[in-house]
């Protein structure tokens, strides 16, 4: 059997983490991977659209409400194409730390079992929220439970920043836990020169632009009815750019130890794409 490729999405709050990781592993499961997807944002909202809007009870909820008597069942729910989905959940808003959801869920995993060759599974997804590459939320990264990242990024200087800054963070758990930065997906916000700057950005970093995802309102719009465009409307232009965003994270071997920028340097890509022209 091959060896199961452990991923994280990673990427700026509302960047489109959440809905580039379902199309794409709606994508990948196409193509007949087997792949679970274990949300790491205390919105939970990970996973909704593989599972048709199916609530999804999160880890945390299930320790708090089963105690210790918890089953792989219980938090895996099978969505799209026989994905297995996994909400990590996180504390109620304003008490404790959302990160330490990640690290509880994760261990829970592992002690059920849910990475054994028994699932015969391709990849492990994380969808982690936020730009912040601290604490829980850098576990995935710190402790090699993600050994590739793609990082979500836009042409909007803040999107932009977020992902040098998550670059700082690969940077600084690469020699210990052997992560690797696999490229940025630019999500396109319609910037000016946007496909241009975001390569530019990306070759700085050492690594490379894996795919422009276009903004196209038929994402909301499969959005509302609680599916990837792969599931709701298959044969549309946007559904093929998440195939190849898939295919090309399959093919991939393109694994690097980011550089990151200093701040003029960022600033210097904007201008001179952004102002400039
Ligand atoms: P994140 O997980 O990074 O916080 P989400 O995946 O929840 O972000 O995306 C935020 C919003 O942006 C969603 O409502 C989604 O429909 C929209 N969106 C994401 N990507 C696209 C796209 N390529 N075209 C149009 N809308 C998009
Ligand atoms: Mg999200």
């Amino acid at each position: 059997m091959t060896k199961m490729r452990k991923v994280a999405i990673y990427g700026k709050g509302g960047i489109g983490k959440s809905t580039t990781t379902q199309n794409t592993v709606a994508g990948l499961a196409e193509m007949g991977k087997k792949v679970m997807v274990v949300g790491c944002d205390p919105k939970a909202d990970s996973t909704r659209l593989l599972l048709g809007g199916l609530s999804q009870k999160t880890v945390l909820d299930t320790l708090r409400e089963e105690g210790e008597d918890v089953e792989l069942e219980d938090i895996i729910k099978e969505g799209y194409s026989a994905t297995r989905c996994v909400e990590s959940g996180g504390p109620e808003p304003g008490v404790g730390c959302a990160g330490r959801g990640i690290i509880t869920s994760v261990n829970m995993l592992e002690q059920l079992g849910a990475y054994d060759e028994e699932w015969d599974l391709d990849y492990v997804f994380y969808d982690v929220l936020g730009d912040v590459v601290c604490g829980g939320f850098a576990m995935p990264i710190r402790d090699g439970k993600a050994e590739e990242i793609y990082i979500v990024v836009s042409g909007e200087m803040m999107a932009m920043y977020a992902a040098n800054n998550i670059c700082k963070g690969i940077l600084k758990y690469a020699d210990a836990g052997g992560v690797r930065l696999g490229g940025l997906i630019c999500n396109s916000r319609k910037v000016d020169n946007e496909k241009e700057m975001i390569s530019e950005l990306a070759r700085q970093l050492g690594t490379q632009m894996i795919h422009f995802v276009p903004r196209d309102n038929m994402v909301q719009r499969a959005e509302i009815n609680r599916k990837t465009v792969i599931d709701f409307d298959p044969v549309h232009p946007q559904a093929d750019e998440y195939r190849t965003l898939a295919k090309k994270i399959d093919d991939n071997d393109m694994f690097i130890i980011p550089k990151p920028l200093e701040i003029d340097e960022l600033e210097k890509l904007l201008i001179e794409f952004g102002i400039a022209n």
